[in-house]
């Protein structure tokens, strides 16, 4: 079957499975220091090694997290408390509109919480974050913590990371990127921003594992305490076998030039073939620079709900809306932050093992939908 969902979830490199299979195989956990221990520690410390080179960091910075959306979670409440105990607080959170609801709904818990006012960067009709709309709340008064993500999950538009960090560092304020549909991409340079987090399976590895890059000189407080784990910025017994496949998948994808190239030209195939097909098609983001697999496209008058059905019923795997909110259809924000008003889309995300024909599939399937409810349509 067509599964044209990776950023949603990737499906597990042979590389991360062949190191899932060899930690699960062994005895010991890191923390021991026997000889089973060691080797446990050695996986780890070699998965995190690989991390650090995907993120542009050093190992010392990277924090195992149990995925994304504790790695936000982390960041957001960590250096809040952190910066509040040292006596310098944040006072402000900027969020763009585009986030996903890990770091938007998180930041609005730190917020409320911690008497931290929220405000939230507006995007271009494109997708993309307003910088001079950040240059004009980045004036405010007081610290602020500003979160942009590298790339969209549901558009797959690259966010100007480098902009906005000179921005940030000029006005004082810490940056926390969320990398987690842009690695294995686009390079990632996490000493743009104080905090990269990702998520090992949208990189191929298993779901349940991702990461933290935390600079040195940013504010951090635990969330997680107990065995001291990880310098004690998060406690508990690593998950030795999902951080080996990370590790796994963040080499392969460190090394994946021809896989990028191959994505751009099977993404540009897929909508040359549609626009072709049904010259009404809007795909959203298309003016922007955009991650080489994501597709984000609406079909006028139809409906994301019944696009993902008709395509599953066809044998293919899509989402509409951003990857989390899969299986439960709800308006994408990240469109309506972008100004669209029919927010009916679906994303097509290829990656390390699409063919050109899942492509051709997935354009036949819609062409075929559309023109069943072109009468309709046009009624
Ligand atoms: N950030 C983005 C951009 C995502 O797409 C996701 C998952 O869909 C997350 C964070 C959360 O990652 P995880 O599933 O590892 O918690």
């Amino acid at each position: 079957m067509p599964y044209c969902d990776h950023n949603a979830t990737a499906p597990l490199r042979p590389e991360a499975r062949e190191a899932v299979m060899r930690a699960l195989s062994l005895t010991g956990n890191p923390s021991s220091v026997h000889a089973g221990g060691r080797a446990a520690r050695a996986m780890v410390e070699e998965a995190r090694e690989a991390v650090a080179r995907l993120a542009g960091a050093k190992a010392e910075v990277v924090i195992f997290t149990s995925g994304a959306t504790e790695a936000n979670a982390l960041a957001l409440w960590g250096a809040a408390e952190a910066a509040a105990d040292a006596g310098n607080p944040i006072t402000r959170l900027l969020v763009s509109a585009i986030e996903h609801k890990s770091v938007l709904k998180t930041a609005e818990a730190v917020a409320e919480h911690m008497n931290i006012r929220l405000e939230i960067v507006p995007v271009t009709a494109d997708g993309v974050v307003d910088a001079k709309a950040l240059t004009a709340l980045l004036r405010g008064e007081g610290r602020a913590l500003v979160a942009v993500m590298a790339a969209n999950n549901e558009t797959g538009v690259v966010q100007p990371v480098a902009e906005i960090s000179r921005l940030c560092r000029d006005a004082g304020a810490l940056l926390l990127v969320d990398a987690v549909t842009a690695a294995g991409k686009i390079p990632l340079d996490a000493g743009l921003c104080d905090y990269m987090t990702l998520s090992g399976h949208k990189l191929g590895a298993p779901q349940g594992v991702g990461a933290l890059i935390v600079s040195e000189t940013a504010p951090l407080a635990a969330q997680l305490v107990g065995g001291g784990q990880q310098k004690g910025l998060r406690a508990g017994t690593e998950n030795l076998s999902g951080i080996a496949g990370l590790g796994a998948a963040a080499k392969a994808v460190l090394a994946n030039d021809e896989e990028c190239a191959h994505l751009a030209a099977l993404r540009g195939h897929f909508e040359r073939a549609l626009k072709e097909a049904v010259p009404e098609a809007v795909i959203f983001g298309a003016n922007a620079p955009r991650l080489p697999n994501t597709s984000n496209v609406a079909l006028p008058g139809l409906a994301a709900e019944n696009m993902v059905i008709a395509l599953d019923l066809d044998g293919m795997m899509v989402s509409s809306g951003s990857s989390c909110s899969s299986g439960k259809i709800a308006a994408s924000h990240v469109l309506a932050a972008m100004g669209v008003s029919d927010l009916s889309s679906v994303r097509i995300s290829f990656g390390w093992n699409s063919l050109p024909d899942d492509a051709n599939a997935v354009v036949a399937s819609l062409v075929k939908l559309w023109q069943r409810a072109r009468p309709r349509v046009a009624a």
